[in-house]
């Protein structure tokens, strides 16, 4: 597929380029590159898997056939991570074979990068233990483990110069705004009248959800307040986002959203009502069919989901028995109460 870089400038003459870089197999990310007077930050990497990488350079190229901005990846000074998934910083260490830009990320997800290694044993228990505690079988759980520690180990931890936090400014350009839940440590950028709004926002999907229980800091209480958070910005005239188109309409785009979580709140609790269930029996109703990693990112969402409405006390546990042992819950049912 033929993907173009396409250009914007803000009302200040801040050029930005959004840079379309495969970063799995029929999957897009958008790197942007934002040329103000001494500053040339990018923002993401790619994956730095398959053709991420070339699609990267092929941008700079393009900046200059296209746009006649004469910029190689030498010339960024400044490096900044949306968040901390493997599609925004895995790039980041062929990134750096070119630049000594300084990479900065948010405070909650600097150990992802810093400390892979250690963060991921730490998240595929807690996964492991979500799976168990979602009712799936131990085929499955297997497998679905399995699936999850595939091509993990490819990335080498990196490190990071600076952090930040909500509120921060950078570069003298961009307002930090936090907006948790898809990631713990994922960010907005405002600049000026743009906002990058990573994968916090996308045009036509919803990010991927996991419940709290895995990680804190995500799940789908942190996701909503994320949104009401951007929800507050005045005056953004265009989104960019992580993947998919910009988003010309962010106020639309957010009422589109809360509807369609409202939508899943309510079909889980009319299955719930129907009949309690494990996570595991909902996600196959709610998502009938789903193979592969799509599956256990469909367990992951509907446990959110469950999770979120546990938190507010809509939904309760029917099985868990009380026990001297501290075995962890598992093959939990809820109920809608
Ligand atoms: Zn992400
Ligand atoms: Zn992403």
């Amino acid at each position: 597929m033929e993907q173009r870089v396409l250009r914007f400038e803000t009302q200040a003459g801040v050029r930005i380029y959004s840079l379309p870089v495969e970063v799995f197999p029929q999957f897009y990310a958008n790197v942007y590159l934002v040329v103000a007077d001494s500053t040339i930050c990018l923002i993401d990497t790619g994956s730095g898997h398959g053709n991420s990488n070339r699609d990267l350079l092929a941008g700079f190229v393009a900046l200059q056939d296209q746009w006649g901005e004469r910029l190689s990846l030498a010339d960024v000074n400044q490096i900044i991570l949306t968040h901390a998934h493997i599609d925004h910083f895995g790039g980041l260490p062929f990134v750096r074979q070119f630049t000594q830009a300084p990479t900065a990320i948010h405070i909650a997800d600097r150990r992802v990068i810093t400390n892979y290694d250690g963060r991921l044993l730490f998240a595929s228990k807690a996964l492991s233990r979500f799976l168990r505690h979602a009712g799936v079988s131990a085929a499955q759980h297997q497998h679905l483990m399995g699936m999850y520690l595939q091509n993990k180990e490819a990335f080498q931890t990196a490190p990071i110069e600076q952090t930040f936090e909500d509120g921060d400014r950078l570069c003298d350009l961009f307002d930090v705004v936090y907006t948790p839940g898809h990631c713990p440590g994922q960010v907005c950028l405002r600049l000026d009248e743009v906002l990058f709004s990573a994968d916090h926002i996308l045009a036509r999907t919803a990010p991927h959800l996991a419940p709290e229980m895995i990680t804190p800091g995500t799940g789908l209480e942190h996701y909503i307040w994320g949104l009401q958070q951007v929800a507050r910005l005045d005056g953004i005239e265009l989104t960019l986002g992580g993947h998919e188109q910009p988003i010309e309409n962010l106020p639309k785009r957010l009422e589109h959203i809360f509807a369609s979580n409202q939508r899943k709140i309510e079909r889980i609790s009319d299955l719930l009502k129907a009949q309690p269930q494990t996570v595991a029996q909902l996600s196959a109703s709610m998502y009938r069919g789903l193979q592969g990693y799509d599956e256990l990112l469909g367990i992951e969402k509907v446990g959110a989901f469950v999770e979120y409405l546990y938190l507010r006390g809509y939904v309760r546990p029917v099985n868990i028995a009380p026990d001297d042992d501290d075995r962890d819950p598992i093959n939990v049912v809820y109920e809608l109460f």
